[in-house]
């Protein structure tokens, strides 16, 4: 069982449609019942197969009713080149652009769409920069439910905004950014339009908790020094940092990883936040990166993110669209790992960190790859070498490949 909480005061909340504590207008959270996991062993757990739903006892929904697509189970891939590289000792990167949408939010969704389900409600909606909304819109599909999507006019990916139109989502473009959107998102849902699907609904960062499940899992239980992942919104930090307590109450694990959480140059409001050890942030009004995904100037769960950061001993740092740009580059050419820009934000973290002599170089690091290359080819045409153009005979391509 579990209790839904107010993340500031603490005070229990029973009304499943509020976005926010009735009394303080303060974050809800989930206090999951672990009495059920406390009689497991962390091998128990093995005999599911790798995937969101191996975590069963961690989430708060009946998983014999799960909305699944078969959910994360996603790559650890161990970076071998990038390692030498960058000169330390171990780097992993968690590939979530193996996810049956292409990035981490199928984790959250699959949750919160067996929780929309379980409710009742046929309409389910989100605010998003793409990926929310890629997902949102497969998982309403399978589960059968109408899905109304509202994203910021001509700053979503193509791959993103196709999947959203593919799966039979009613796009809606609104003039103005992310933030606008959820503001109306919102609203709509306090009218009961629609059954709200973002990650300030409690149900969402449940299921991204298991990126954090995962990662241990697959590193046999040893947990690493640091995870580094892209910030945008602020909910997965937030998740995995519940993880991490989750089971070190459960004393499975003895520590929790420092978290690192990266951000864009123009939209890093929790960076200048971190810089100034605030434990509040104040919203950027106007963001903007390349990394369309992480484009949000006035995270959600910020608060929760920087909680998770001091409360771990980790660290927060921005990086440029042009370090993004070639982070994302080097991954792909030296270890055949294909992300997203915002995704590519961690690498690019690391390397800056390693720089700054904030990342030790015998760390042992997990970068946190959020999606996937194909959400937004058209800035892999745009930063990438040019086509090479021949006429249809062996003399000419060996004169051009010369
Ligand atoms: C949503 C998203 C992020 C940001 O995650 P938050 O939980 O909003 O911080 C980063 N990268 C990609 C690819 C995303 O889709
Ligand atoms: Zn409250």
């Amino acid at each position: 069982m579990y209790k839904v909480k107010c993340f500031e005061c603490g005070s229990e909340v029973d009304d499943p449609f509020v976005d926010s504590c009735p009394k303080c207008g303060g974050l809800l959270t989930i206090e999951m019942d672990l009495d059920e996991a406390s009689g497991l062993r962390p091998y128990d757990l093995r005999k599911r197969p790798l995937g969101v739903w191996r975590y069963a006892p961690f989430l708060p929904v009946d998983a014999s009713k799960a909305v699944s697509l078969l959910e994360g189970g996603t790559p650890l891939y161990d970076c071998q080149n990038l390692r030498s590289r960058i000169g330390i000792k171990s780097v992993h990167v968690k590939y979530e652009g193996a996810n049956p949408t292409g990035s981490f939010k199928d984790r959250g969704m699959t949750v919160g769409v067996t929780r929309a389900v379980e409710l009742g409600c046929g309409t389910v909606g989100c605010a998003s920069t793409g990926n929310t909304s890629a997902s949102l819109s497969a998982y309403a599909a399978k589960a059968g439910r109408t899905c109304i999507v509202l994203l910021p006019s001509g700053k979503v990916a193509a791959g993103k905004l196709a999947q959203a139109m593919f799966y039979g989502a009613k796009v809606v473009m609104v003039d103005g950014n992310f933030d606008d959107a959820l503001r109306v998102t919102r609203q709509l849902a306090r009218e009961g339009v629609l059954y709200l699907l973002n990650s300030i609904n409690p149900f969402r960062p449940e299921g991204q908790k298991t990126v954090a499940f995962e990662i241990v899992d697959q590193l046999d239980f040893e947990v690493p020094d640091r995870i580094i992942l892209p910030v945008g919104n602020a909910g997965n930090i937030s998740a995995v940092h519940k993880a991490f307590e989750e089971w070190k109450s459960l004393g499975w694990i003895d520590r929790i990883p420092k978290l690192t959480g990266i951000q864009a140059a123009g939209s890093a409001p929790l960076v200048k936040a971190f810089r100034a050890g605030s434990r509040g942030f104040i919203p950027e009004a106007s963001p903007e990166t390349v990394a369309t995904a992480i484009r949000i100037g006035n995270p959600v769960s910020g608060r929760k993110a920087l909680k998770a950061i001091y409360d771990t001993g980790g660290y927060a740092t921005d990086v440029t669209d042009e370090q993004i740009l070639d982070a994302q580059k080097m991954l792909g050419r030296m270890e055949g790992v294909g992300v997203e820009p915002a995704s590519a934000a961690s690498i690019a973290g690391l390397i800056k960190l390693v720089d700054e002599g904030v990342v030790a170089k015998d760390e042992r690091v997990v970068c946190i790859c959020t999606g996937n290359v194909l959400k937004d080819p058209d800035t892999v045409m745009r930063s990438c070498a040019e086509i090479l153009k021949a006429k249809p005979t062996v003399e000419d391509v060996r004169r051009v490949i010369a």
